[in-house]
């Protein structure tokens, strides 16, 4: 089932109101498990719309219109799609009584266009409009389906829920499948790294689908199928999630979307572990990230951050050596997030105590590069693991990157 949106307003093409309807009638028609291969935006003008209609019908199964009911002269939605079927228009007497009893109650004339925000395509279904006066449309016609609904957002969604939805269930979906969706969340993995990783996968799929997409120093991919049940669409989504984890087993971090902070604490929760930070470039973003997830409180339990050298010194007793001096290997290194590291857990005296110390940029620090971010991990009866990254990005980016990395390092 493929469906083809058509928005209507010069207003839309003037750039004056963003196109929301079809975000919101995309999403529904996701969510029923109909295709939307085409968005198209026309002017109100009848040549162009009629064109816009001729078109959408030779490529689309159902056309959902938006925009073009009222009662003015450049409303021609319901002109147009009548002239294209062939069909007449008639007053629609319940919607009619609807507009009247509007103007009645406002005490004010009622001007004779108003009148054509009741018409009805000749053996169409009127959509009732709860919140405003254009009655909306769906006929079904030489086995394509058109349904036209009123432009006003407030009027839309609630037609299109109560009206058009229940339609579209009954004359367009015979059999009742719907789009179902699992997301697998990764870490320490770039979107492109793991499209590679994937790759046969991605251009194999037909169902069920298979979408990575990155947000936030996060890959996702979204695994979608088309069934009658959750419990059949999980069924089928088990096998191509099980041969994913098999490829990518340290990083993929959850099977539902949850963000990284929100496995660890949970994890460490679980196993009744504690953590605390020490943070430079970061700014105590790392640890604003964990303390975001309720619950955090049991599992985080303080951190410093040393944004100047003084303050690594006082605070966290990082050499002076090691950061000043010709040959001292300075604030951004190697040693320093090891000894911040090892410190704050001392400290704070936790499970585990994580750094992180580096050049957000924009300008360079210490003649080291932008991006070049040292973090550390001190575990109580362990080593301290210390990496180096190399972050691209600008500021926000290099900083987002290092507190999640450290995270994705904790949880592996
Ligand atoms: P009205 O009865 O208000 O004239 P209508 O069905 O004729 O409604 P339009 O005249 O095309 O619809 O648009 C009315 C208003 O609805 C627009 O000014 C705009 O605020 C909103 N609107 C229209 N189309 C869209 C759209 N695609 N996305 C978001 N808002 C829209
Ligand atoms: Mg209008």
């Amino acid at each position: 089932m493929k469906a083809e949106l058509i928005a209507v307003g010069t207003e839309l093409l003037l750039g004056q109101i963003v196109n929301s309807n079809a975000q919101y009638l995309s999403r529904e028609l996701a969510s029923l498990g109909i295709d939307v291969y085409f968005q198209t935006v026309v002017g109100d003008n009848l040549s162009r719309l009629s064109e816009a209609i001729e078109t959408a019908a030779k490529r689309a199964d159902i056309l959902l219109f938006t925009g073009g009911l009222g009662p003015t002269q450049d409303d021609l939605t319901k002109d147009a799609l009548a002239a294209v079927l062939g069909r007449g228009l008639h007053i629609d007497r319940v919607a009619m009584d609807n507009v009247e009893k509007f103007f009645q109650g406002r005490k004010v004339p009622m001007t004779e266009n108003n009148r054509r925000q009741a018409l009805v395509i000749d053996g169409a279904t009127p959509l009732a409009n709860e919140t405003g006066l254009a009655v909306g449309n769906a006929i079904a016609h030489d086995s394509k389906f058109y349904i036209l609904l009123p432009g006003p957002p407030s009027e839309l969604k609630p037609m299109f829920e109560h009206q058009a939805k229940p339609w579209i269930l009954q004359h367009v979906l015979t059999e009742e499948r719907a789009l179902y969706s699992k997301m697998l969340k990764f870490a320490g993995i770039g979107e492109s790294g793991l499209e590679t990783r994937l790759l046969d996968l991605i251009e194999q799929q037909t169902d069920p689908t298979l979408a990575p997409y990155a947000k936030e120093s996060e890959v996702t991919i979204r695994l979608s199928t088309k069934a009658a049940s959750e419990v059949e669409a999980l069924e089928r989504l088990e096998g191509l999630e099980s041969e994913i984890a098999r490829r990518l087993p340290e990083h993929l971090y959850a099977t539902e979307d949850v963000p990284i902070e929100k496995t660890i604490v949970d994890l460490m929760t679980e196993q009744g572990l504690t953590v605390s930070a020490a943070e430079s470039c970061t700014g105590g973003l790392l640890m604003q990230t964990i303390t975001s997830i309720p619950g955090s409180a049991t599992v985080f339990l303080g951190g410093i951050v040393c944004y100047s050298n003084a303050m690594k010194e006082k605070l966290l007793n990082v050499p002076h050596d090691l950061l000043e001096g010709e040959h001292a290997p300075g604030a951004v290194s190697a040693e320093t997030a090891k000894v911040l590291a090892e410190q704050v857990r001392m400290i704070v005296d936790t499970d585990f105590g994580l750094s992180v110390t580096g050049v957000a940029g924009p300008a360079y620090s210490e003649r080291k590069p932008v991006g070049l971010v040292y973090i550390g991990i001190s575990r109580r009866d362990g080593d301290t693991e210390v990496l180096e990254l190399n972050l691209k990005g600008n500021r926000d980016t290099i900083r987002l990157r290092s507190a999640k990395t450290v995270l994705y390092h904790l949880w592996r």
